[in-house]
């Protein structure tokens, strides 16, 4: 997979060249490229925002530098992922979906945002995700970028290890993980619960189904809530009530 960042601080994208990421691009697996945005801007002081149209606090990143950023990346027929609080929730489901793209290419806004326009131009080029990392306001997107591309890049072919730890961890199966143990048995007064060192493994997989169970009803019982469909003309839909 091929994956490009085009961001004012590349140097926030750093961690990339470490741990699994960095070890993953050693071996060819992912093909890592983070490009400063200010090469692309053509004055003495390397302007890449300005005041917003309208009036009104804060800058906007500009469009000129954005476009030719992105001619030169050539972009066409790549997924552009836009990290914003405006957009899709970031979830397990949309790692999955985005992991199967052969190349990702992230712009990092800062400031405001970026020009809206840029967004509108990317959408005719080239598949355009918006992902927000959560409910709240990041100064930038290099943060939201590093922690997509790690949500990402640990689920492609062949960048794990132990590929087994992917199928029970937390989201995969719609549970949270059940918690985990190592040596020693007691700790500080704390011990193992004594069925996982009992050996007998149908009676730890069923004990950490049900802690997993429990975990999720008590932290998260969103995860376990039905699915309501919106059937258009039936009673109980979204737009009936
Ligand atoms: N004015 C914007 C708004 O209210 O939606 C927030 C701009 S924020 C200060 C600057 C940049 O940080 C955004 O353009 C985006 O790239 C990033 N960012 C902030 N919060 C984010 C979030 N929850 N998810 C993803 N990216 C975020």
């Amino acid at each position: 997979m091929r994956l490009d960042y085009l961001s004012i601080f590349p140097d926030y994208l750093a961690p990339l060249g470490l741990s699994l990421p960095g070890k993953a691009a050693a071996r060819g697996l992912i093909d890592v490229r983070v490009h400063d945005l200010r090469d692309w801007a053509h004055d003495k002081h390397r302007t890449v925002d300005d005041t917003p149209y309208g009036g009104g606090a804060g800058m906007v990143m500009k469009p000129e530098v954005f476009g030719e950023a992105l001619d030169d990346l050539r972009i066409d027929g790549a997924t552009v992922v836009v990290p914003t609080p405006a957009g899709r929730p970031f979830s397990q489901p949309l790692a999955r979906e985005l992991a199967t793209r052969e190349r990702l290419v992230f712009l990092c806004g800062r400031y405001e945002g970026i020009d809206q326009r840029v967004l509108d131009h990317v959408a005719t080029r080239a598949e355009l995700v918006e992902v927000s990392l959560g409910d709240y306001v990041l100064n930038g997107g290099e943060v939201a970028a590093l922690a997509i591309t790690e949500a990402v890049v640990r689920l492609l072919p062949g960048f794990m290890s132990n590929a087994d730890s992917l199928v029970t961890e937390s989201h995969e199966a719609g549970l949270l993980e059940s918690p985990v143990y190592t040596k020693p048995a007691s700790w500080r007064g704390h011990d193992v619960p004594p069925v996982l060192l009992s050996g007998d493994h149908a009676r730890i997989e069923a004990w950490r189904h049900s802690e997993a169970e429990r975990r999720t009803t008590q932290r998260r019982p969103d995860l376990l809530a039905p699915v309501t469909l919106d059937v258009p003309g039936e009673a109980g839909g979204a737009d009936d009530t």
